[in-house]
Parts: C-alpha cells; sequence; structure tokens
C-alpha cells in the first residue's frame, strides 16, 4: 500500500478509535485465505460512496465498491438546483457523472453491482484495543478488508399497509418531483404532514385537480410557510388530521384510500385516483446492524469529525448515518472525510499491527 506521508493526519494515535491501536495487539492477523484482501471495502453507489472512493483511489488504496446501482436517491428528479458547480442537473445525468467518476480509477477501485446483506468482523486481535479484518457478504459473494466505509444510503418509508404493494406504480407513488405529472387532472392524496409531504402537494398543484393532505399526528409538522402557501391554493381540498391509514383500495388501479378517523373510530374511503406517500426515509444499515451502534430511526451513530462508528475499522458516511442534514453536498462531503479517516486508521494499523501485512 503506497502511503503519502502529506496525508498522515498530525493527531494520529491521539484519537480514542484510531488509536484502538496504541498498544500491540496480542495475536496475529492472519491474511485472508484467498489472498484478496482489500484496504477499503465501500458500501454504496450514491454521492457518499462515490466520493469515498475517488479518494481512496486517489490515495492508492485497494478499494472494492459494492453498490446496487449508481446515483443515489436523487436520481429520480427531474432537475438538482443545488448541486454545487452546476446550476441545473438531472438525477439521471448526476447518476451517470458519478459512476463516470468512481470508473476512472478501475485500476485500483473494484466494482461490483452486488447488494451488500451482511458485514462482519474476523480475525480479531484480543488485545486492549482490538483490531479486526471484515467480511462482506453480498447476494452473491463474500469479500474481505482491512476497513469498511458504509454508504448505503436510505430507501423510502412504506405505509405497510394492505393493497400498497399491489398497487405500487398503478396509483401508489413515493416521489412526487418523479410521478406527479403522471396524475393529470386526478384526485390525489399526499400522505405525511412533514417537509416532503407539503412540498408534494405544491408539486402536484400543477397537475392534479384536487388534493387531500392525510396526516397520523394531530398537527401538520412541516414548515409554516410552505403550509401557509399551500393553504390558500384551492386545489388543496382538505388537511384531515389524526388519522389511522387503513387499506390501498382499487381494481386494476387504485381507486381510494381507507382510513379511520381516530377521534371517532369513524373508517372512510377518500376517493382518489393516486396517493403519494411521503412519510420519511428508512437508513439501509440492516447489513451492519449487530456490528455497529445504530441510533432508533436505524441510522448509524458516527463522530462526526472522523466519520467513525462504535466499530474501529468501521466509518459511515452520508444519508445512512445520524448526519442530521440529508444532501448531496454533504453526503459527498462525509463520504470524503470517511475516505480520509479510513486512511488514517490504515497508516496507524499498519504501524502497530507488522502482522497484517503478512504476504
Ligand atoms: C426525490 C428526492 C430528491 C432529492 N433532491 C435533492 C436535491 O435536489 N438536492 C440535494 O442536495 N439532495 C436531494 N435529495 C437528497 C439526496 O438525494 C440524498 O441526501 C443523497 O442522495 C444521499 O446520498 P448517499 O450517498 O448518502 O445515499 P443514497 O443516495 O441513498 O445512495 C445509496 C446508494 O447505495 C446503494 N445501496 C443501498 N443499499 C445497498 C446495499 N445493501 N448494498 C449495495 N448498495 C446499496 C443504493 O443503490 C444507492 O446507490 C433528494 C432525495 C430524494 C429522495
Amino acid at each position: 500500500m503506497y502511503m503519502d506521508p502529506q496525508t498522515v493526519q498530525p493527531d494520529i494515535g491521539s484519537q480514542p478509535q484510531a488509536s484502538g491501536v496504541a498498544g500491540a495487539p496480542q495475536n496475529d492477523v492472519e491474511v485472508a485465505p484467498n489472498g484478496n484482501l482489500y484496504d477499503v471495502i465501500i458500501i454504496g453507489g450514491g454521492p457518499a460512496a462515490v466520493a469515498s472512493a475517488v479518494y481512496t483511489a486517489r490515495k492508492q488504496l485497494k478499494t472494492l465498491v459494492i453498490a446496487e446501482a449508481f446515483g443515489g436517491q436523487s436520481v429520480v428528479s427531474d432537475d438538482i438546483q443545488n448541486w454545487i458547480g452546476d446550476k441545473h442537473i438531472s438525477g439521471v445525468d448526476l447518476a451517470q457523472k458519478l459512476e463516470a467518476h468512481v470508473r476512472e480509477y478501475t485500476e485500483i477501485v473494484e466494482i461490483k453491482n452486488e447488494k451488500a446483506v451482511l458485514v462482519i468482523s474476523i480475525r480479531c486481535t484480543t488485545g486492549e484495543e482490538r483490531i479486526c479484518d471484515f467480511e462482506v457478504k453480498t447476494d452473491k459473494q463474500t469479500y474481505q478488508g482491512k476497513t469498511v466505509i458504509v454508504a448505503s444510503g436510505a430507501r423510502r418509508r412504506k405505509l405497510g399497509i394492505p393493497g400498497e404493494d399491489k398497487f405500487e406504480g398503478k396509483g401508489v407513488a413515493y416521489c412526487s418531483t418523479c410521478d406527479a405529472p403522471l396524475f393529470k387532472d386526478k384526485k390525489v392524496v399526499v400522505v405525511g404532514g412533514g417537509n416532503a409531504g407539503l412540498e408534494a402537494v405544491q408539486d402536484l398543484f400543477q397537475y392534479a385537480s384536487e388534493i387531500y393532505l392525510i396526516e397520523h399526528g394531530e398537527v401538520i409538522r412541516g414548515d409554516a410557510e410552505t403550509l401557509g402557501k399551500i393553504k390558500s391554493d384551492p386545489k388543496l381540498k382538505e388537511i384531515i388530521l389524526n388519522a389511522d391509514i387503513l387499506e390501498v383500495v382499487g381494481d386494476a388501479m387504485v381507486t381510494g384510500l381507507k382510513y379511520k378517523k381516530r377521534q371517532s373510530n369513524e373508517e372512510k374511503v377518500l376517493e382518489v385516483g393516486g396517493i403519494f406517500v411521503e412519510i420519511g426515509s428508512v437508513p439501509n444499515s440492516e447489513m451492519v446492524k449487530d456490528l455497529v451502534q445504530i441510533d432508533e430511526h436505524g441510522q448509524i451513530i458516527i463522530n462526526f469529525q472522523h466519520a467513525r462508528t462504535s466499530h474501529p475499522g468501521v466509518f459511515a458516511a452520508g444519508d445512512v448515518t445520524n448526519d442530521p442534514y440529508k444532501q448531496n453536498n454533504i453526503s459527498v462531503g462525509d463520504g470524503v472525510r470517511a475516505a480520509l479517516a479510513a486512511q488514517a486508521y490504515l497508516l496507524d494499523r499498519e504501524k502497530h499491527s507488522p502482522a497484517s501485512e503478512k504476504p
């Protein structure tokens, strides 16, 4: 592994986690049986993962990127207006640019279009501070690495009610930016009164004939100014609060949404041709849930200064973490930070664990 002295962080060794190797390890760390031990395994194909990969590649770290797809969540956007450096870019173009960038480095970065399902630590030392290698199992194979960067982002949260899966794409939608034009002159309901829900209502104003907003809680939690704006549009027919969402009903396509008014216990069917579900996202952290600390929302808890998780050698970046700001540009910065932190960790690990480098 090439080491660029310029990149060595001045405070290496004084940081609790990176200096998890402060004392020499008690047990040797064996090499992977197949000899194919990556320096860094990156899980994901969005802005965070690509940024990590570009940086690990440029540090000459042997990198494996495991990505189900490239581009990330905003691939569905027609027009991203805050990607720094491009006043307008479609999600598809951004995805292509991201993939092209990481493919510039295929001499040092391997790319596998697979789904990572489990990450475990292996060959851990038994010293005061543990050094481990990691095994990443995908839907197809198993890979081994000295560090892992989890940048697997998030996916849209579903309602989990009868009919939802059956009518997905047949009236049930999760992205107003992408699908609003398909609901021209239709009655639609937006489920969820957070900012995403309010923005979905705004997106739908140009297309739908009537819009309803339904919320499980007692209040609309989204931005008060946006709420004020949407309330003043005559296309917004009703805001329904305190509703338990029960079932998507339909025949070939969606015809309605069944819900219960919690205060009166009365069940009703809202007759609509479209249902936009805007109830947040779920972090794709399942593959490390037994390895690192996860918060109550399923987000990987990181140290914001060094992108470290609770397990030395495992780093995380982007929307899968507990960073409160979920944005493309932030994910890129997070990815860079994780890559540099992984490199610093590897340098420190080499200093303290020559055994890990045995052929
Ligand atoms: C509709 C929509 C529009 C948005 N518009 C904007 C915008 O205009 N501006 C902005 O700044 N932000 C926007 N965002 C937010 C932005 O998309 C996210 O903050 C950003 O994509 C997060 O990047 P990420 O790399 O952390 O994760 P993600 O973008 O979620 O990428 C995760 C990647 O990992 C892959 N992956 C997931 N699980 C696995 C696995 N188990 N194994 C292998 N690969 C896996 C996925 O295929 C995906 O490629 C938008 C989000 C949405 C949903």
